[in-house]
């Protein structure tokens, strides 16, 4: 690593283009040296993250069709299929089984599965996906698709048993995991299941609950310390860790 790349927060999945003031939050990444991942929730939100990370070293856009979204924008898939050559990072995608949006389940697995489908073939992509009730459906397109063997999927506030978290590791799975998520049971038993080298941190800012102080992007102090102590380790040697699985999923 460069030595300027060589410490600073990384901030997995949070939404900068909805955030109060985009252009602060892009502004703040890039200033805190924060490798972001800045996932979209729709197709026609990409050109403009990409243009304001187009000058960013630490900051790069993913172009997303979020599931909760499916319903009004599937229209949108073409879009997606047009701009998926220009781009290495997808998300985000998936599938979400809570009760407000599983009147859209079906279409939003036909979605969920085509865009897989279109990244195996692709290749070389680093995918954030969302798993709302769903671990084990989310898992079976990955494998179905082939996308784990062409591309790294990167389990965003992966809530999953133990069985499934033993799954996705096999399927060479990565875990954006937030302070939130890591409060809870199921939180504790991913640390417990997967080693440092497959962890990240996010905030999925702006929608950590308000509880948790609503942590803007790259206010990640809180989950490092607490992966930190799940692996008895030094806060900063955790966070350098994460840091270069990081640079290597984003800049490798
Ligand atoms: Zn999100």
């Amino acid at each position: 690593m460069s030595d300027e790349d060589a410490s600073g927060p990384v901030d997995f999945h949070c939404h900068l283009d909805l955030c109060q003031d985009m252009r602060a939050a892009y502004t703040r990444c890039e200033s805190a040296r924060c490798f972001t991942l800045a996932v979209t929730t729709t197709p026609k939100a990409f050109a403009r993250n990409k243009s304001m990370a187009r000058d960013s070293h630490f900051v790069r856009a993913a172009l997303g069709i979020h599931p909760q979204l499916v319903a009004e924008r599937a229209s949108e898939l073409s879009l997606f299929e047009e701009l998926a050559s220009s781009t290495r990072f997808i998300g985000e995608v998936g599938l979400d089984a809570g009760r407000r949006f599983y009147p859209s389940f079906e279409r939003q697995k036909l979605v969920f599965e085509s865009v897989l489908a279109l990244c195996t073939r692709l290749g070389d992509k680093v995918i954030s996906i969302h798993s709302v009730r769903t671990a084990k459906q989310v898992l079976d397109v990955v494998e179905r698709t082939g996308a784990y063997r062409t591309c790294v999927p990167v389990l965003h506030w992966f809530n999953a048993s133990e069985s499934e978290i033993r799954r996705a590791l096999e399927l060479g799975c990565y875990f954006s995991v937030n302070e939130q998520m890591l409060q809870s049971p199921r939180g504790r038993i991913l640390l417990d299941t997967v080693p440092i080298e497959r962890v990240l941190t996010e905030t999925d800012a702006p929608f950590q609950s308000d509880e948790f102080g609503g942590r803007y992007p790259g206010d990640v102090t809180g989950a490092i310390r607490l992966i930190a102590d799940a692996y008895g380790e030094d806060h900063a040697v955790t966070s350098d860790r994460i840091r270069r699985t990081a640079k290597q999923l984003l800049t490798g």
